[in-house]
């Protein structure tokens, strides 16, 4: 048996490893200097990392870490019981998706924000969730299950609306988490928003990007780096076809899924074409026409105008009525490769394609609800049920508990951006 994870604490349930643990390290691949000293729980594999940086074949061009791995048979993962409470296992679902992100999870264990700081007050959640992401990746002496109560108490005194033991929904958490990690390391806490002066663009693409420049004067951390994007939604009058656009910032696109037709399974491309398609809004409900200078008929379309590193896919399955909230078990099928969003982003972008590597997904129903995660490392795909880890095959991934999606852009393919 090969150790293949390290397990978030939770419910009951025990999975050791023996033996060949897999060792992870992080590192940059060029000119990283400051690493080593700043990362002393792996000064044991400086040697080899130092010979491994030497042999240039091994870079990943387009990446800016690198993830290195090598077995050491003195490492052996012992089995720690925990004792931590259900009810969080949308936040351990949901850490497990984040500490497969590769671009965050480097930069927390390394701890490049402190280099980067800029606001006053301690980096608090971000230290917190460092710890937790050590837990999950340096070879521990004892430790195979880590328990971040100390995570999610910093974390609830951030976001008092999470206090309390009910069950939560991952997305918000999710939401949550990255905007209070932002805020914590952004690069330009202090910058005040200024006016907008209105210049008429030539190219959508021009009038895209300095709005893009705007948003990064005030908002610049890793978070914005890998999660952030930008949404465009256009307007068309139907009364003088005046087109307008807006332009968003988004973190994670939340989708709808369309209703089952009989016979045919729903695919993720579905629930993107009715995310993306043309929708009419009537005079109530549609912003003013800057040549009619009115409320008018028109038409919205919403396409991606800047493509994230990572794109985190909410699949929307509970739907709010006013009286009570519903869950869809609709199966959604989606591709484990070369995802294209192309279609969805500015005209002739070509294609632009993402891989999966994180699934959260939620078991069961509105009321009795339980979060799990799959995620995807060198070796494979495991099942990381809070305490417990289990490796999956990629046929198991799919189920109609897909919840939310986490895909990272391939780098070859970045068409449109
Ligand atoms: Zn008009």
């Amino acid at each position: 048996t090969h150790t293949r994870g390290v397990t978030l604490g939770g419910h009951a349930g025990c999975w050791g490893g023996g033996g060949g643990a897999v060792f992870k390290l992080l590192w940059q691949p060029l000119g990283g200097k400051e690493d080593q000293a700043s990362f002393p729980c792996f000064a044991e594999g400086a040697a080899d990392l130092r010979k491994w940086k030497n042999r240039p074949t091994e870079h990943r061009k387009h990446s800016e870490f690198v993830t290195v791995n090598f077995k050491s048979s003195s490492v052996e993962m012992k089995l720690f019981h925990s004792s931590l409470s259900p009810t969080q296992c949308f936040l351990n679902a949901i850490v497990q998706c984040l500490s497969h992100t590769c671009g965050l999870r480097d930069y927390v264990l390394l701890k490049r924000y402190r280099q980067e700081k800029c606001a006053k007050e301690d980096a608090k959640l971000t230290e917190a969730f460092s710890q937790v992401l050590t837990g999950l990746w340096e070879e521990a002496e004892a430790v195979s299950v880590v328990n971040p109560r100390q995570f999610y108490n910093v974390f609830k005194e951030a976001v008092p609306y999470f206090s309390g033991y009910s069950q939560q929904d991952a997305q918000e958490f999710l939401r949550f988490l990255l905007d209070k990690l932002h805020v914590e390391i952004n690069r330009r806490p202090y910058v005040r928003r200024t006016c907008l002066i209105f210049i008429s663009f030539h190219r959508i693409s021009e009038e895209a990007a300095v709005m893009w420049k705007k948003h990064l004067e005030r908002d610049d951390s890793r978070i914005v780096d890998l999660f952030s994007g930008q949404l465009r939604s256009s307007l068309h009058c139907s009364v003088c076809s005046h087109y307008s656009n807006t332009f968003d910032v988004f973190c994670d696109l939340s989708l709808p899924i369309p209703k089952r037709s009989s016979g045919r399974e729903v695919m993720l491309k579905d629930c993107l074409d009715l995310f993306s398609q043309e929708e009419k809004l009537d005079r109530e409900n549609s912003p003013m026409c800057e040549r009619c200078t009115r409320h008018t008929e028109c038409t919205k379309r919403l396409s991606i105008q800047r493509f994230p590193q990572v794109i985190v896919i909410h699949l929307n399955r509970f739907t709010m009525s006013r009286w009570s909230i519903s869950k869809s078990t609709v199966y959604v099928s989606f591709p484990l490769t070369n995802l294209d969003l192309g279609p969805y982003g500015p005209v002739d972008c070509g294609p632009v394609l993402y891989d999966l590597y994180a699934i959260c997904n939620h078991v069961g129903t509105v009321n009795m609800g339980h979060y799990t995660a799959c995620c995807l490392d060198e070796n494979g795909w495991c099942l990381y049920n809070d305490s417990s880890v289990t490796p999956v095959s990629e046929n198991q991934l799919q189920t109609n508990q897909a919840y939310v999606l986490f895909y990272q852009l391939i780098p070859l393919h970045c068409g449109g951006r």
